[in-house]
């Protein structure tokens, strides 16, 4: 596979992975998407329906989509697959698996993401 192919095929993924998520969240209120009674003034602040919808995911799902998003992002900007910590190419293989990873797996064994898990739990 070459670049381009890998960025299609991750786009292909994070993109499904996205409806995914969103379709978990509309499971889960199906009924009560429309311009509900349930207008909170946090929610008009910014773009209400993307409010609501965060609302409404559960934590890891929102941290999902938002991975999922800076992934499409970096795609649409040419910075897919580039380490944010050493600026080096993650393994090709490493962004097959994980399309959303930001960092190689060198920075990743030092610097552990914002996982929740630890030795004490
Ligand atoms: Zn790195």
């Amino acid at each position: 596979m070459n670049q381009s192919q890998r960025v299609a095929a991750a786009t292909e993924t994070l993109v499904a992975r996205r409806v995914a998520l969103s379709r978990s969240r509309s499971d889960n209120d199906a009924g009560t998407v429309a311009l509900g009674e349930e207008r909170r003034p946090e929610a008009l602040a910014e773009n209400d329906q993307i409010s609501d919808v965060l609302m409404r995911l559960s934590a890891r799902e929102t941290a999902e989509l938002g991975e999922v998003d800076a992934a499409l992002e970096r795609l649409s900007q040419g910075t897919w697959g580039q380490c944010e910590n050493c600026h080096g190419s993650i393994d090709a293989r490493r962004m097959a698996v994980l399309p959303e990873a930001r960092r190689c797996a060198d920075c990743m064994s030092f610097t552990p993401q914002s996982s929740a898990r630890g030795p004490h739990d």
